[in-house]
């Protein structure tokens, strides 16, 4: 038989997940000769032997690669067969400074590590570090690349001489495992509280007791400290919303497995292979009637947020026993809107008046990386992000274009950067809320972080035009000082490319972009919300809006739906009477004050914003009239809708939507005592027709059939749902996010797209 041989160049996420022991196992076990080794820009491969084992080799790479590799391309080229020597080998590479990897997120425990935990023979039986090449911690323990490791936080800890064998080991599944440990030399828990410091299985089953008995635990996890307790038990949630200042935001819960998870929560197959899938995100999933969860984790929610264990210690502390809650909440260790807390001793300082007790361990977190949040889109069957962050960060997303090195700042809230390179885009994991000192540090680190360990220089500095944010400000400092361009881009704009850009679209088309969104900040000054623009990349022509309407005190508004009812209601010509429940929510002399900065224009903002409508028909509603949280009011609204109704409130689709149709259908309804229910249902209905109808117009007008969705309002499925079926029904092709979110997490992804678009890279 003749003997030929092959060079084979892999790219993508190779480095550190296995895939050179892969390799190997996989070369010898078809008895082919040659080479493997980790090159400057993936995994090199030399194998010769017979052209049908060849082969075989060539499919089982991608089809059998090791869970963590995410391989983006396979080359082959036909090289001399080198003289037989029957062996293959893994070669040793040589660091290059100057090349960067994606690096893998972190990962779930798998199925092996999770059986031998459990298993009294193995000798890492209920070790809370067990991990492998297949597993464990990744992007949270590395400062720096490559990938070895005296670079991560495993540093100081010495394998022993079992770990260091299984290490050196190129069948064994801890071949090049850098965070491997066992109990003998690796990291270790230990509990604090209640008056006692224990460590080991003393300290976790003490932990337990505590939850048990209904207090409140800081854990160390993965990206930083969950602070849990008994989510079956009303007092201990309601303890810990008190202690945290956390009045009805969604708190997210934990159990051991799918099994229990499904005795609460209703899960198709998506959501199924969503929660166990090794990112292991918080998916949102419809609450069973009855679940025996407090209703105070989720206030006014028909969804609860759910994740199963992805850490060892996860299920050592969740796992089953009679006595033991099936439900844990898991909330991120922090006080409301201030970073995660990820070090010992600041976890102990900064959550000493929030927990009852502490179980620590003693690996260092280096990248501080909260908890993913997703759900299924019905109609799609695809997710829709929330929050991307542990589990999906920093894994980049693909663009179909080369781009220059650029930093995106991003948005205000729910603020996640991005670096570019090559056709890469790196998104940060969630940075948070940029309103403070702690979390505009956060972001700080990071950007350096991150640009480090993927050797991104930026050459150009993109922000949104906001004036007052922090991120734009620092934006701005930046350029100026490195001399750098700056770019500004406006917040709708930025939301629609990067709907288009993890769509793979090239920008060369333009699309009809529908932005609806909470707030941005327009190009003439007042605050945008409710926009259909037609956009590439490059540039953007607003053709259509919700028709302005005067928010007094504009960020006060926002957070007293009440406000912004009575400003709907002005601005649509309805008298202010008291049977309306905004205006008997505002006192008389607070409604003169408003009267009167409405009348002559004193503070207030113009806007557009569709989620301000939400608010207002919320109230009016009889829902909230104040929130204490983003968004809480709209998607209570959302939570009330009758699925049966089919009327619809009416809004003509011009180019500049009036609301006051809707405004006034809508007091109709309230004084003929229409259930909330029904109101919300309408509203979503109209606004579902009034897009596919404005949309079907600009079609006609500028012959565009592509439609993109992005804004914080799309994070409602209600209407998304609704929404894409018109547009579909009427013949469009809808792009709607299913690798980064809708709402201003995915801002900076769409600045760094239209920041590249205007500053191609050279060549
Ligand atoms: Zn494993
Ligand atoms: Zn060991
Ligand atoms: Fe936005």
């Amino acid at each position: 038989m003749p003997i030929v041989a092959y060079r084979i160049h892999i790219s993508g996420v190779v480095q550190g997940v296995g895939f050179r022991p892969f390799v190997y196992n996989l070369a010898t076990r078809l008895g082919l000769s040659g080479w493997v080794l980790n090159s400057s820009s993936g995994v090199e491969i030399e194998a010769s032997g017979p052209p049908a084992v060849l082969e075989e080799f060539i499919t089982r790479l991608r089809t059998d690669a090791p869970p963590l590799a995410r391989i983006e391309q396979v080359t082959v080229t036909p090289v001399v067969p080198p003289a037989p020597s029957g062996a293959f080998v893994i070669r040793h590479s040589e660091a290059q400074p100057d090349r960067f990897q994606p690096l893998s997120p972190d990962i779930a425990i798998c199925e092996d590590c999770l059986r031998e935990l459990f298993d009294e023979r193995d000798r890492r039986y209920r070790y809370p570090f067990i991990n492998c090449t297949n597993c464990g911690p990744r992007f949270t323990i590395i400062r720096d690349i490559p990938y070895d490791r005296p670079n991560t936080t495993m540093a100081p800890f010495r394998m022993c001489a079992d770990c260091q064998a299984e290490y050196d080991d190129p069948t064994n599944r801890r071949f090049h495992a850098q965070p491997n440990a066992c109990p003998v030399c690796g990291p270790h828990i230990w509990f604090r509280g209640a008056g006692v410091e224990l460590t080991g299985e003393a300290a976790l089953q003490a932990a337990r007791r505590m939850l048990r008995e209904g207090g409140v635990v800081a854990v160390k996890g993965l990206g930083g400290f969950h602070l849990a307790c008994d989510a079956t038990s009303d007092q201990a949630v309601a303890r810990l919303r008190e202690r945290k200042g956390r009045v009805g935001k969604p708190f997210a819960i934990m159990s051991f497995d799918l099994a229990t998870v499904a005795r609460y929560c209703e899960l198709n197959d998506a959501e199924r292979e969503l929660v166990t899938s090794r990112q292991r995100p918080i998916v949102l999933l419809r609450r069973r009637a009855g679940a025996p969860i407090s209703p105070l984790v989720a206030p006014g929610n028909r969804y609860l947020g759910v994740m199963l264990p992805y850490t060892p210690l996860h299920y050592l502390l969740l796992e089953p026993a009679d006595d033991f809650p099936l439900a844990l909440v898991m909330t991120s260790g922090n006080y409301s809107e201030e970073p995660i807390a990820v070090a010992n001793e600041e976890a102990l300082e900064r959550l000493a008046r929030l927990a009852d007790g502490f179980l620590l361990h003693n690996r260092d977190i280096h990248a501080r990386c909260d908890d993913s949040v997703t759900r299924i889109l019905l109609r799609t069957g695809m997710e829709l992000p929330v929050r991307r962050s542990r589990g999906y960060a920093p894994y980049p997303v693909h663009l179909p274009f080369q781009m220059p090195q650029i930093l995106a700042v991003g948005a205000e809230l729910k603020n996640t950067f991005c670096l570019t390179r090559e056709k890469y885009a790196f998104l940060s994991q969630h940075i948070g809320d940029v309103e403070n000192y702690e979390t505009l540090r956060f972001f700080e680190q990071m950007v350096e972080q991150l640009a480090r360990t993927f050797r991104v220089t930026p050459a150009i500095i993109a922000c949104d035009l906001h004036p007052a944010y922090l991120t734009g400000r620092y934006a701005r400092e930046h350029a100026e000082l490195t001399s750098r361009p700056l770019v500004q881009v406006q917040h709708h704009h930025a939301h629609i490319a990067a709907c288009m850009a993890e769509h793979g679209l090239t920008g060369e088309r333009p699309v009809i972009g529908v932005a609806c969104d909470g707030t941005g900040y327009g190009s003439d000054g007042a605050i945008w919300g409710g926009e259909f623009i037609i956009a590439d990349y490059r540039s953007f022509r607003r053709v259509a809006h919700l028709k302005y309407i005067p928010l007094p005190g504009g960020d006060a508004a926002i957070r007293r739906p009440r406000r912004t009812a009575l400003a709907y209601l002005w601005a649509a010509g309805i008298p202010w009477e008291e049977d309306l429940p905004p205006v008997e929510a505002t006192p008389a002399s607070e409604r003169m004050v408003l009267a009167r900065q409405l009348e002559r224009g004193i503070n207030t903002v113009p806007t557009s914003s569709m989620g301000r409508l939400f608010d207002a028909v919320s109230a009016l509603a009889g829902g909230r009239q104040e929130i204490t949280y983003e968004a809480q009011a709209a998607i209570e609204l959302e939570m009330a809708v009758e699925e049966a109704v089919e009327e619809a409130y009416p809004f003509e689709p011009g180019e500049v939507i009036d609301t006051a149709p809707c405004l006034r259908a809508v007091v109709a309804d309230v004084r003929a005592g229409a259930p909330a229910g029904v109101i919300a249902a309408k509203l979503h209905n109209g606004l579902a027709l009034m897009i596919s109808a404005v949309c079907r117009r600009l079609r006609e007008q500028f012959g565009l059939n592509e439609v993109a969705l992005s804004g914080g309002v799309f994070q409602n499925v209600t209407l998304t749902g609704k929404a894409m079926a018109l547009l579909e029904e009427a013949g469009f092709t809808v792009y709607v996010h299913r690798l980064v979110p809708p709402n201003d997490a995915c801002i900076a992804l769409g600045q760094a797209v239209i920041a590249g678009s205007l500053h191609p890279p050279a060549g």
